[in-house]
């Protein structure tokens, strides 16, 4: 599943629009609050090190941008650029 538009709803959420015409919305901070990078997530146990509280309600994404076909690239206003958010899980969450 293919995203076709990216719309930005309010300084802290957007959403994305899908091939199939569904139609995610997500709200910046609990998108990064579900970062699966290899400084959020310990990638042997698959135990979360961020720590959520430290996510401000305001994070932002200052930068968004394919990554291949298979996901995004989001860079935060938070400095955290490393995350990678596949199509497969965005649809997800
Ligand atoms: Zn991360």
């Amino acid at each position: 599943m293919q995203p076709v538009k990216l719309e930005q709803n309010s300084a802290t959420d957007f959403s994305i629009h899908w091939e199939d015409g569904h139609i995610s919305k997500y709200h910046s901070a609990d998108l990064r609050r579900a970062c699966a990078c290899a400084s959020c997530v310990n990638e042997w146990t698959g135990e979360k090190q961020l720590d959520d509280k430290k996510v401000p309600e305001d994070i932002h994404p200052v930068n968004i941008r394919p990554a291949g076909n298979y996901a995004l690239h989001i860079q935060w206003s938070d400095g955290h650029a490393t995350g990678f958010y596949s199509f497969e899980m965005l649809r997800k969450l």
